[in-house]
């Protein structure tokens, strides 16, 4: 039975709320945004049919509370939840109460969520697929000793990992049999504070190892396809930060193996709407690393590159349509790049460089994508991920993609705060990039702070010495100038 779903409130804010909002806008569904007190203004509540406070700024006050989302949503007739990713979206408490209340969750069961929320309980479930694993123990150690022989059978370096791990935390790497009574130790005591559970588990540690994941789709009626993969390996602070499909490293023979893996797994756990499988990768071998049960940030690449729309396939699935196309339907189109445009200091460490947006303005062209919430004279605020926006670009092949989206950068002006934009153009120009031959090293490996210029720093200097560049200055009025400099003096202290 197909269900009516004619409002659907999206539990989340910034890009990822306004991008659900379109695909609603699309299909003719009204979207209901919640926000905090620090959201007020922000471009996703004005673009909403219907906007309502939930709470003070702080996350766990206002997107994180459940019941009154809940409450929010049951006093205004909304049919469904989209959760976005992040905050609530890996949930499965409120999976179940959001359903529980008679209203549908866009995402798979609290069940799917639970069971692939745990990375061992993840791996038990699917070893009877025959999925390729990281070779390693798929059961907790308590005992150091056992723990110990266990890695030595693996083979050292060795990774202990958290099974309730995520993030990038929770995880050790142990290169000499010496250290590891230490580190599985430390390893225990972090996971207990961080995460409430202690259970780890060791796996051998692939040492020049690439992300790539593969994007999965499945109804509820049992039929399960894949939007090939995502390369997802140039990452800071173990957190992507450039992602492009499809990879420059699969064969048609490994997308096919990879993505029949990646249903199996979707298979396992009775998955039905978007999900993501992901794999870790190294020299023509690939094994499982996880399965992320909602929208993933990268989706963008995938829809370029297969011209399906994954929030608008979300809400058909969650209304109990059957998918409208199989495998052999789909085919990989050109390649798509995204760059995830935070605000950080590439030059410090990646630190967040939080401030006011004085200009900004985005690239535009033929299939030149900016999902973002933000407008020029906003303020990026404090409390949430400082992602400002993320920008995709589609072409013919890959290296045109490299050429469209090193253009799009240098169309792109922030002023106000330091941004991810010169490390992700320093890196997309890189030879091992353009090559296709990296590895999630890559930071470490070929990043040196001192070759990239901040166009802020650009302008900072500018502004001191008189000498202007002329292609900021016509966006530049001369007020913004001191203002500028001094809130980002303010913002460094
Ligand atoms: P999380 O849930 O914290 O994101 P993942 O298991 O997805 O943890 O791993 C995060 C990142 O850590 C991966 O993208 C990869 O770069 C690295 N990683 C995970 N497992 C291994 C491994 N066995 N060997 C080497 N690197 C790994």
């Amino acid at each position: 039975m197909i269900k009516d779903i004619r409002k659907i409130l999206i539990a989340n804010r910034g890009e990822i709320a306004l991008r659900v909002m379109k695909s609603c806008r699309s299909m003719g569904i009204n979207s209901v945004a919640i926000y905090s007190e620090a959201d007020a203004s922000a471009p996703f509540v004005k673009f909403a049919d219907e906007a309502f406070c939930v709470g003070p700024p702080p996350s766990n006050k206002s997107y994180l509370n459940q019941d009154k989302i809940i409450e929010i949503a049951k006093a205004n007739g909304v049919d469904a939840i989209h959760p976005g990713y992040g905050f609530l979206s890996e949930n499965a408490d409120f999976a179940n109460k959001v359903e529980n209340s008679g209203i549908i969750f866009i995402g798979p069961s609290s069940e799917a969520i639970q069971t692939m929320g745990d990375k061992l309980t993840s791996k038990q479930t699917v070893l009877s697929y025959d999925i390729p694993m990281v070779p390693g123990l798929n059961e907790a150690v308590t005992d150091v000793d056992d723990a110990l022989d266990s890695a030595k059978k693996i083979g050292f370096p060795v990774l202990i990992k958290a099974s309730a791990g995520g993030g990038g935390k929770g995880m050790r790497i142990v290169e000499d049999p010496s250290q590891f009574e230490d580190q599985m130790k430390r390893a225990v005591s972090e996971a207990e504070s961080a995460f409430g559970n202690g259970a780890v588990f060791v796996e051998k540690y692939i040492t020049k190892p690439r992300h790539i994941e593969i994007q999965v789709l499945a109804d509820k009626h049992g039929n399960t396809l894949h939007l090939f993969e995502r390369e997802c390996s140039i990452q800071r602070r173990h957190q992507k930060v450039i992602e492009e499909a499809p990879s420059a490293v699969l064969t048609e023979d490994l997308r096919a193996k990879m993505g029949a893996a990646a249903c199996d797994v979707a298979r396992a756990c009775n998955y039905h709407g978007a999900g993501t499988v992901e794999f870790i990768y190294e020299d023509g071998n690939f094994y499982f690393l996880e399965m992320n049960t909602r929208l993933q940030v990268e989706h963008p690449v995938s829809e370029m590159i297969s011209g399906v729309d994954l929030v608008e396939q979300q809400i058909r699935v969650a209304r109990g349509e059957e998918l409208s196309f199989t495998q052999d339907d789909l085919t990989i189109n050109g390649h798509s790049l995204e760059i995830r445009v935070y605000a950080e200091d590439p030059q410090n460490d990646f630190l967040p460089d939080i401030g006011k947006l004085e200009v900004y303005k985005i690239p535009e062209g033929e299939n030149v994508r900016v999902d973002h919430a933000l407008e020029e004279g906003m303020d990026i605020p404090i409390y949430y991920d400082p992602m400002i926006s993320k920008l995709i670009v589609h072409a013919e092949n890959r290296d045109l993609a490299i050429s469209k989206m090193i253009k799009a950068i240098d169309d792109y002006d922030i002023v106000g705060v330091k941004t991810t934009l010169p490390f992700c153009k320093y890196a997309i120009d890189h030879k091992a990039f353009r090559s296709g031959d990296f590895d999630t090293r890559f930071v470490n490996l070929y990043f040196n702070e001192t070759e990239i210029l901040n166009p802020n720093d650009e302008i900072n200097h500018a502004a001191v010495v008189g000498l202007f560049h002329l292609n900021k200055m016509d966006l530049i009025s001369d007020n913004n100038i001191p203002s500028k400099s001094s809130d980002w003096k303010k913002n460094r202290s």
